[in-house]
């Protein structure tokens, strides 16, 4: 197989002599620029991907693998099965939809038959294939007209004469110029040498007890592996390594926990109890649950670390000001920290309303310099009983507590960690509450956090109406914003969220921006635009036009994702649905149907891939977050589950921490035993573990709390 001895390359970039000899003689942390082949400008492409070091191309693991291990003649291609062909494009046909964006249809023939792919916005990938190239495609077979076809297939273009690589083929992350050809073809060189220098952290005793492959073999084999047990063996090995890295760090950070007190507070103080009686709604059965739970631990001195799980619109800010007032209450501050600046404006605006009756003060904290912000730091500094709420800048250097209390942190799972860490720093060991719509499961929850203990809210808060989700195919685009216009005739308002394009924030603003000029347009209608890339002062300013209905649609971006609350609102369009991961579309849907109106909600797409149209399809079915979080895992695959990549979980690149609980609770184990074992990883036996835990920390927070 390709790269597996690390000799046999494609012959597009034949294997020097010398080459051998000098990639033998690199050192792992040697410059990546060091590597022949690797000149300044692949260097800086690589950077990018986070390899400065030769070492660091051990661990830029494949997203996936092509299973190319048999080619299959066309004509014996089977419906609904993955497979493999070669063969050579014999036409092309481009055309366009209605919104100008690009489908090419191009049909591909070997001696037994042909098959067509569909690609779709792939201008670049017509440029390739001139009529007559050779190609080899991966990807499910469909069947359209009993013919088969293939929709956005892997693709590889041979050069002439070119022998393509075989078997199980590693496909890499790219950045700037890199073509995935020269990333095999780099690893298939580099690897190979650099697994035997590098040291494997795990004791003998435990690998053989744990029957896990040795980490070389492991790495090796994580890039090129013969046969798909191997990659399993493999990944079960660097998995659990990812695992026990992050129960160690976590353990080891909270050895010293059990040493600190926090205030007792009182959770039935006057002013709470003001605020209760005040509320013009019951809380909800669920939310009563969660709420003794978390006034247990307020009650006591052991500083609390509770994680607060509830689907979007369950109601979790109640509870952060339940848990905020009892700290006022009781003589304390209190702190909430959001993910993004216009999340915390919103918690600040939301909670100034219920606060101000009771003679609460609620500070905005964000990063923004000026004499109020000066102002508002020596109040926090102050022993005032008040509530902050802010972005990590509550946690930074220069901001200090007087007499902190609480912390509520929403919607972000990274946090936690790594603000008790800042806070502890500080000499703070505040009660900390972690809010997130997101379920984690227990274990999960413990290894990230450490000794987190979860509350669920069951529930929404009564009169809710079921969210109308509706498909919409793109030639019926008209027929949602007629609802939209219906919508809004009526007194409600509505969103409409622009489709990710290229993932970046930035051209989705863009698109927003162009929507919002055309239905700016329209007479009649009230429109605002959100975008990330405009000052925090320009969205603050619409968000406010839209809470008062001076606007009545809002046109935005994913920034409005999450814990935006205008119950108002009703209708939400989310154009190209089909790009968005299903988290995200039941967070999007969730900014409306938090009233006790009936809403809509109408996903805008003609999906481009099957796992698209299986997410469009989730979201229709069903409105509940467990049940769509399960349909996640079963469409994504081992992955990108419950999105922590994207929110960052430290350490976590092969793990799938719903799939690999098992593992996971070994792992947990293991930690715990050698942190009772030998509490300072002192023993020659654990040094590389030591290390292990340094590295994962100071990725994980500045290095001033380490030492
Ligand atoms: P999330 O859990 O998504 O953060 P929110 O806290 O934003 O949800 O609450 C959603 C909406 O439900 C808000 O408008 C809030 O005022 C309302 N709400 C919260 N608790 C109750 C309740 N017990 N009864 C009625 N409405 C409630
Ligand atoms: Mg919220």
């Amino acid at each position: 197989m390709a790269g597996g001895t690390g000799r046999r390359t494609s012959s597009g970039s034949p294997v020097k002599p010398l080459d051998g000899d000098r990639l033998a003689a690199l050192a792992l942390g040697d410059s990546i620029g060091r590597v022949p082949g690797v000149g300044p400008k692949r260097a800086q492409d690589l950077a990018k991907l986070g390899v400065d070091t030769v070492q660091d191309l051990a661990t830029l693991w494949p997203r996936r693998h092509l299973d190319r291990t048999t080619l299959t003649p066309i004509r014996d291609l089977q419906s609904g099965t993955v497979a493999t062909i070669r063969g050579r494009v014999e036409a092309l046909n481009e055309r366009f939809t209605g919104r100008g964006q690009s489908v090419l249809k191009v049909r591909i023939g070997d001696s037994s038959g042909h098959v067509e792919a569909t690609f779709f916005h792939a201008r670049w990938i017509k440029r390739q294939l001139a009529p007559g190239t050779e190609v080899m495609l991966s990807g499910r077979i469909e069947s359209f007209r009993g013919r088969p076809t293939m929709t956005h297939p892997d693709l590889d273009v041979l050069s002439s004469g070119e022998t393509p690589r075989l078997g199980l083929v590693p496909v890499y992350p790219l950045a700037g110029d890199l073509k995935q050809r020269f990333m095999q073809d780099l690893l298939s060189r580099v690897i190979p040498h650099l697994v035997y220098k590098m040291a494997d952290p795990l004791p003998e005793s435990l690998k053989a007890e744990e029957h896990l492959a040795d980490r070389a073999w492991a790495i090796l084999h994580q890039h090129f592996p013969e046969t798909l047990e191997d990659l399993e063996r493999s990944r079960r090995r660097l998995v659990f390594d990812e695992f026990l890295r992050m129960s160690l760090a976590v353990l080891w950070l909270h050895r010293a926990d059990g040493q600190h007190y926090a205030p007792k507070l009182n959770p039935d103080n006057p002013l709470l109890r003001r605020f209760l009686e005040a509320l013009p709604f019951d809380l909800t059965d669920g939310q009563k649950d969660a709420w003794r739970d978390i006034r247990r631990d307020l009650g006591a001195s052991k500083p609390m670390a509770r994680l607060l799980q509830g689907d979007v619109g369950s109601g979790k800010t109640m509870l952060a000001a339940l848990s905020m007032l009892t700290a006022v209450g009781s003589g304390y501050q209190a702190a909430m920290m959001a993910p993004t600046e216009l999340l915390a404006e919103q918690h600040a605006l939301s909670l100034e309303k219920l606060m101000e009756p009771l003679g609460i003060p609620v500070l905005l904290v964000t990063g923004r310099p000026g004499r109020e912000r000066e102002v508002t730091y020596s109040r926090l500094a102050s022993d005032e009983p008040l509530i902050a709420i802010g972005t990590q800048a509550l946690v930074s250097e220069r901001v200090s507590f007087g007499r902190l209390g609480v912390v509520v942190v929403d919607e972000q799972h990274r946090f936690g960690v790594r603000q008790r860490a800042d806070l502890s720093q500080k000499g703070l060991f505040p009660h900390m509450l972690v809010m997130t719509a997101t379920p984690i499961p227990r274990t999960l929850a413990l290894t990230v956090y450490g000794d987190l203990e979860v509350s669920q809210i069951r529930g929404l808060p009564p009169g809710r109406q079921p969210i109308q989700t509706v498909h919409v195919p793109m030639k019926e685009r008209r027929a949602a914003y007629q609802k939209v216009l219906e919508a809004v005739k009526g007194g409600r308002q509505a969103y409409v969220i622009c489709p990710l394009v290229e993932e970046s924030e930035e051209s989705q603003g863009r698109a927003a921006t162009l929507l919002a000029e055309g239905m700016q347009k329209l007479p009649g209608w009230r429109v605002g635009l959100i975008h990330g890339r405009m000052s925090a002062q320009e969205k603050s300013t619409v968000m406010e036009a839209f809470r008062e209905h001076r606007l009545d649609v809002l046109v935005g971006t994913t920034i409005l994702e999450v814990g935006v609350d205008v119950p108002n609102a009703t209708v939400v369009v989310i154009e190209g649905a089909d790009r968005f991961g299903l988290a995200q579309l039941h967070q999007l849907r969730g900014r409306v149907g938090r009233g006790s109106h009936a809403s809509a909600c109408y996903l805008l797409a003609d999906p481009a891939t099957a796992e698209g149209e299986a997410r469009i399809q989730a979201m229709t079915e069903t409105q509940d977050g467990l049940i769509l979080a399960e349909r996640d895992l079963e469409i994504r695959g081992p992955g990108e589950v419950l999105g922590m990549r994207q929110h960052g979980v430290a350490g976590f690149q092969l793990a799938n921490p719903l799939k690999d609980l098992a593992l996971l609770e070994r792992a947990r184990e293991r930690a715990r035993h050698i942190l009772t074992a030998d509490p300072g990883l002192t023993h020659p036996d654990h040094a590389g573990l030591k290390n292990w835990v340094f590295e994962a920390l100071e990725a994980a927070l500045p290095s001033h709390v380490l030492h």
